[in-house]
């Protein structure tokens, strides 16, 4: 049986320690990262047997990076990613707004494109190297909040008991569900995904986001030469053909030049716009997705949960060492203030992203063009962008 605590552990406890970490997604890995490199008592379990061999997520933002710095992993992915310098908008091949993130308020002055998976086994490779590991294919049936700790069920038949529950269990939340916690919003349908190598006639150094009564189109240049398409479909299929893919790229794409050579890897998933009504209830905390899902325009999804990890660490350890709830207080208001605003942004640019009546959409295209002419206007959008806004403000 093991013990983490130095308090005497219950009898019908196996595992006695004072944080459980529910997910070991990249929220729930980076959280493990900080409360490891404070010394924390912690444990963390995932239902999955390893890591998803899936890339999902592909944007990793400056204002993230700067977060992950302390963590030891940034080098690691930006050796791995690569560097964009631009955002741009565009409806076909006209260029409605550009922004460029090589003049942000950050210390990175670019956006790094690296899948998911790759990002994943960085952080678990650090996790490693701290002395800790991911206990897998533990799935977690029940969480029961007690008075000042709760019990975790595995699935195995394992209890752990804890002060803090983190609940880093992505979308379907277990540790959500069971400390009753509202989850509302609506969703946006099915999303087609592929990484393809193609001819593309726009710059290789740029993130697209093509204008398009049909959905959203999101292109991004990856390594290997390699290209992200994400693309809103009603009735996505679960793996994308050549063709299927060649279709969506001619209807809302440049008009020519585009040529789909090969699909590396492709698959469909549903959007929601869902934010959770409480970050913190009892002795359960949320982070990422867990928390918050929503359109993936502007590439904000992974980068807020890493964030949440990074507040929710130095948070936690300075509740378990003060005994006081008051860091946490601050976490969930603050990070779901965070959530809220990305959850808005993501949705009025989806929204303006899919205008259906011509006359609204050359009315947004003179506007869009109109306000992209300020400098300041561009450099705003690419801190909010990057996450860097909060500086950006305070130095203006
Ligand atoms: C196909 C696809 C494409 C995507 N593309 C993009 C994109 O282009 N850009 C973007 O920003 N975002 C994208 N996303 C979203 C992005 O992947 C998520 O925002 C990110 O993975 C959230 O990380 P997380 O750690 O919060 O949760 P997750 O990555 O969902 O991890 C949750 C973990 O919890 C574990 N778990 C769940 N329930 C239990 C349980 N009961 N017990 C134990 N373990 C449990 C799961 O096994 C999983 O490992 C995409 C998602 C999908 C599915």
């Amino acid at each position: 049986m093991e013990r983490a605590n130095e308090h005497a552990k219950p009898k019908d406890v196996d595992i006695d320690v004072d944080v459980v970490i529910v997910g070991a997604g990249p929220a729930g890995l980076a959280l493990a990262i900080g409360l490891a490199m404070q010394g924390q008592d912690f444990v963390i379990v995932d239902a999955l047997p390893e890591i998803q061999q899936m890339s999902r997520a592909a944007v990793v933002h400056a204002g993230t990076l700067e977060a992950l710095e302390p963590l030891g992993v940034v080098s690691n992915m930006e050796e791995k990613g690569i560097r964009i310098d631009k955002f741009c908008v565009r409806d076909q091949e006209k260029v409605l707004f550009h922004a460029s993130f090589t003049n942000l308020n950050s210390t990175k002055q670019f956006l790094l494109m690296i899948p998911q998976d790759e990002t994943e086994a960085i952080l678990v490779s650090r996790l490693t190297e701290l002395g800790h590991h991911v206990r897998r294919s533990a799935t977690v049936t029940e969480v029961k909040n007690q008075d000042k700790s709760a019990i975790v069920q595995l699935q195995d038949g394992t209890r752990i008991q804890a002060k803090y529950v983190v609940g880093a269990d992505g979308e379907k939340s277990t540790v959500r569900r069971c400390a009753g916690i509202g989850f509302p919003g609506e969703t946006y349908g099915s999303f087609l995904l592929a990484d393809v190598r193609m001819d593309w006639p726009t710059t290789e150094d740029e993130v697209t986001l093509f204008f398009s009564m049909g959905g959203v189109l999101v292109v991004a240049p990856m390594s290997g030469r390699r290209y992200r398409v994400v693309a809103q479909l009603q009735n996505a299929p679960r793996s994308p053909s050549l063709r299927e893919v060649q279709v969506v790229m001619d209807s809302r794409g440049p008009r020519s030049g585009v040529r789909i050579k090969e699909i590396l890897w492709g698959s469909r998933f549903k959007v929601h716009h869902k934010l959770a009504d409480r970050f913190w209830a009892g002795r359960c905390l949320l982070l990422g997705d867990a928390a918050h899902v929503h359109s993936p325009a502007g590439g904000q999804g992974m980068n807020l949960g890493l964030r949440d990890a990074v507040a929710l660490s130095a948070a936690l350890s300075e509740a378990i060492a003060k005994n006081s709830s008051e860091p946490l207080e601050h976490y969930a208001e603050t990070r779901r203030a965070a959530a809220k605003e990305v959850l808005q942004m993501t949705h009025r640019l989806t929204a303006v992203a899919t205008l259906k009546h011509w006359s609204l959409r050359v009315l947004r295209n003179h506007v869009i063009r109109f306000v992209s002419l300020f400098p300041f206007v561009r450099r705003t959008v690419a801190n909010r962008l990057a996450g860097t806004m909060d500086k950006a403000s305070k130095n203006c």
